[in-house]
């Protein structure tokens, strides 16, 4: 004890020197007088942090962190405003996200007539394109949760239409585009999906997952050009949310070019993580690439692709989830189980543990809870085959999950990916049908597997939701109600989290789960100095206040990304 506290006096004395000293260093940008949640613990506030170049170098009373202001030093008076890490999304598919930003942007529709409005506008303001595209329906707008092409027809009869649903796993076509794409009722497919048609074999215009590549093959692809413009455009709609890295959850090679382009123009404003897509098509040769990719030395700060994400299942809406038991409003049948894994099991447990053994982190898409199961079967398995190593495995959603198979979550080390946001209330009304009463409580079970020890990450599947904003997905996250307070006591009440675990699954953990833990989702020296100035105190305000919580500011590396223009340092 005694050297201790020896140490402890030299240390003092050191810093002491350090900070009277005229000749010291001073910090490029110090953040004064507010109250900084540092992500250490739930409790872990300091009044100011001083920043040079990228990183945190000092956090403290506001005394101690104005002795680093010199001459040049940024001063930024907070007036008892939160900082915190900024946010990151732990699965996101931000190019496609960032295209929509260009086409009809329909997930802050609520209804179908506000759909078709926007449509209907955007198709008015934009007389050159020659497809109308867009992305962000609900299934709730629909009688019996299904779209058909007459909603689209009469709208637009004149170009082809096709609108994806906003979890994309389905699409909707009207006549002009089915007739282009050659899709009529002699029309068969065969993989992961299905092109819906009626009572008398005609396609009604839905697409259900991969049947999806139907339509997308002869919408036009966007240009290289046109790709890095919407990322641009993505990243500045980020910034201003607070998001300062992200994880996608599917890409390719293409996609991360994209990426690497952008890093060398100096132009990344986020952090980004890549996890390529693995399907049962998948070649030996596109495993070389992510391979050859993992293995690159690169920026890995900024940009690496060291992941790689699978799909076992599809979405409840559309009963193309896996789940144990069958669905509640459709015939008791064996389709789902018989017909909509998305990829073999068996081609799937030997990706797994091919993949696990080159060294890749594991993302999976399960959804139901047959889904999740066969997930961490395959994960326990090749961790059995393949030895110990941090492997730190995710599963993506879990949106119903078995009591069993809580637990297991901790046990192996993998970690419960979900989306608070798709748990908003006003959202799932179809998909409650499907799950039925007897099976609601094990619904985005967020608390039971925080409370039986798994790191929790969030993010918001942006655009497989109905928005990027973080704070939509703490508001969910925190109270289970509608920002306009639907149902009134939450809806799955004892699944709500607390603010600090929601803040947690968006920084600290969702660092953990990209294994960037040492760098960054915490505001302490040494850290990147990625944080968020927000409106107002999130660990204080009435929690159905949480979604108005405007980011007045953010830095990414030390430098202001975005800033509200209210916002008066
Ligand atoms: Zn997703």
């Amino acid at each position: 004890m005694k050297s201790f506290n020896f140490f402890i006096a030299i240390a003092i004395v050191f810093l002491t020197i350090g900070c009277n000293n005229p000749s010291s260093p001073s910090a490029d940008t110090v953040l004064l007088n507010g109250k900084v949640w540092t992500g250490e613990s739930d409790t872990s506030f300091v009044e100011a942090i001083a920043i040079e170049g990228n990183k945190v170098i000092a956090i403290g009373t506001d005394a101690d962190v104005k002795k680093l202001i010199g001459d040049s030093t940024r001063v930024i008076d907070l007036k008892n405003r939160l900082v915190t890490p900024g946010f990151n999304d732990a699965h996101i598919h931000f190019l496609s996200g960032s295209m929509i930003l260009s086409s009809a942007d329909l997930l802050s529709t609520t209804s179908l007539a506000e759909m078709k409005k926007v449509l209907l506008e955007y198709a008015q303001k934009n007389p050159g394109k020659p497809w109308i595209t867009g992305r962000g329906w609900q299934y709730g707008f629909f009688a019996g949760g299904m779209p058909n092409k007459k909603h689209l027809d009469s709208l637009v009869p004149d170009r082809p239409v096709f609108i994806r649903a906003y979890d994309g796993h389905t699409g909707l076509a009207n006549s002009k585009a089915l007739e282009l794409a050659g899709i009529n009722r002699n029309t068969k497919y065969t993989g992961f999906g299905e092109i819906v048609k009626d009572a008398n074999g005609e396609p009604t215009g839905a697409f259900l997952e991969g049947a999806q590549s139907l339509m997308s093959k002869v919408v036009p692809k966007a240009t290289q050009q046109e790709q890095l413009d919407a990322l641009r455009q993505g990243m500045k709609y980020a910034a201003s949310l607070g998001i300062t890295s992200m994880q996608n959850a599917n890409g390719d090679v293409e996609e991360y070019d994209l990426y690497r382009t952008l890093h060398k123009n100096k132009e990344l404003t986020m952090r980004f993580s890549m996890g390529f897509s693995v399907r049962d098509n998948t070649t030996e040769k596109d495993i070389a690439d992510f391979i050859s990719i993992k293995n690159e030395k690169g920026d890995p700060n900024w940009l690496k692709g060291h992941a790689i994400k699978f799909m076992v299942d599809g979405v409840i809406e559309s009963h193309t989830a896996v789940m144990l038991d069958p669905y509640s409003d459709i015939p008791v049948d064996d389709r789902m189980q018989a017909k909509h894994w998305g990829i073999p099991l068996d081609r799937y447990r030997q990706l797994v543990a091919q993949l696990d053994k080159e060294g890749f982190q594991l993302y999976t898409h399960a959804i139901g809870d047959l889904g999740v199961r066969e997930t961490l079967n395959a994960y326990e398995e090749a961790a059995k085959q393949n030895g110990a190593r941090e492997r730190r495995h995710r599963v993506e959603h879990i949106e119903q999950v078995q009591a069993d198979d809580i637990p297991r979550f901790a046990k192996l080390g993998v970690l419960p990916s979900m989306q608070p946001i798709h748990a908003d209330p006003g959202t799932v009304d179809v998909w409650s049908k499907a799950v039925g009463e007897e099976r609601l409580p094990r619904s985005f079970a967020w608390k039971s597997l925080l409370n039986a020890g798994a790191t929790l990450v969030y993010g918001a599947d942006w655009p497989a939701c109905i928005s990027l904003n973080p704070m939509r997905g703490l508001h969910s996250a925190v109270n289970r109600r509608t920002t306009d307070g639907r149902p009134p006591n939450g809806w799955i009440p004892e699944q709500r989290i607390s603010i600090a675990d929601a803040l947690k699954a968006y920084t600290v953990n969702s660092a953990y789960g990209s294994f960037d833990e040492n760098t960054k989702g915490k505001l302490i020296p040494g850290f990147f100095a990625d944080l968020v100035i927000h409106s107002q105190d999130l660990f204080t305000v009435p929690s159905m206040d949480i979604h108005k919580t405007q980011v007045l500011m953010t830095m990414v590396d030390g430098k202001q990304v975005f800033k509200d223009p209210s916002f008066k340092e």
